[in-house]
């Protein structure tokens, strides 16, 4: 009987060449999570894979899996949408490298739709955005990616005791505990100060429902470093992130 194989909407994380024909990609799938798979010729001229196993291409994955182990089998890719825009201009590169980054070392490798669903929706944000706003809409989206994955900071109470944080004060925040602090708990916790306005800022950034806040290039530049900071605690344990390390220390700001 022949192996049919899942067929799932996917989005390519990497490529890595594999012997002298093969690559071995990772893929983001709605369906079965983060998984890896082997195209088996896709270095070969006349390749069905064509041009299709770009970094961040869209299409359908037609996945053979694995019985044992987890590298399955990438029998096509059929290409839906080639955001070409995104390898324009850098600023939306590197935007879109940090989503693919992180989605690549956290989403998990089972069905997890809701952390797809927001890669491909910021990637689509992304690749029209304006050059004036890629930074900003990238602090959010790389945040809505954060709190899809399950690690959404707590802004509104003290993240320890659930105490009421005034909004019209300076608050600790605790990176570590992910969130906001009280009085109390601030005095016991050498952390970042956010001033007021750096904290609805911060909540504005977050909620998609919002308005984008005003930043200027030094709090714009505060914010990367305060989510940089967030997601190499949280979710890299010590991972190396280039994409990452390069975006955070980018002004994505076109003079
Ligand atoms: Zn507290």
């Amino acid at each position: 009987m022949p192996t049919v194989p899942v067929v799932t909407p996917a989005i390519i994380l990497s490529t890595l060449r594999y012997g002298e024909t093969s690559k071995i990609a990772r893929i983001a799938t709605r369906d079965l999570g983060v998984q890896s798979a082997i195209a088996r010729g896709a270095l070969r001229p006349k390749s069905r894979f064509g041009a299709a196993l770009h970094l961040l291409s869209e299409g359908q994955a037609y996945l053979i899996l694995a019985r044992h182990g987890d590298l399955h089998t990438l029998t096509a890719f059929d290409i839906q949408v080639v955001r070409v825009a995104l390898g324009e201009r850098l600023d939306r590169y590197a935007t879109a490298s940090v989503l693919g980054e992180i989605m690549l070392r956290f989403a998990p490798p089972a069905p997890h739709p809701e952390s797809y669903d927001v890669l491909r929706g910021a990637l689509d944000v992304i690749a029209a955005a304006p050059s004036s706003v890629v930074d900003l809409l990238g602090l959010r989206l790389l945040w809505q990616l954060v709190c899809s994955l399950g690690f959404a900071p707590t802004l509104d109470a003290c993240v320890r005791d659930g105490r009421a944080v005034p909004v019209d004060r300076p608050a600790g925040f605790s990176t570590g505990e992910g969130g906001v602090l009280c009085a109390t708990c601030g005095a016991m916790h050498s952390g970042t100060k956010l001033q007021p306005s750096d904290r609805s800022d911060l909540m504005a950034l977050i909620d998609s429902g919002t308005e984008l806040p005003l930043l200027d290039d030094s709090h714009l530049a505060a914010h990367r470093r305060l989510l940089s900071r967030y997601i190499r605690y949280h979710l890299a344990e010590g991972a190396d992130l280039p994409a990452l390390a390069f975006w955070e220390q980018q002004p994505w700001v076109t003079p």
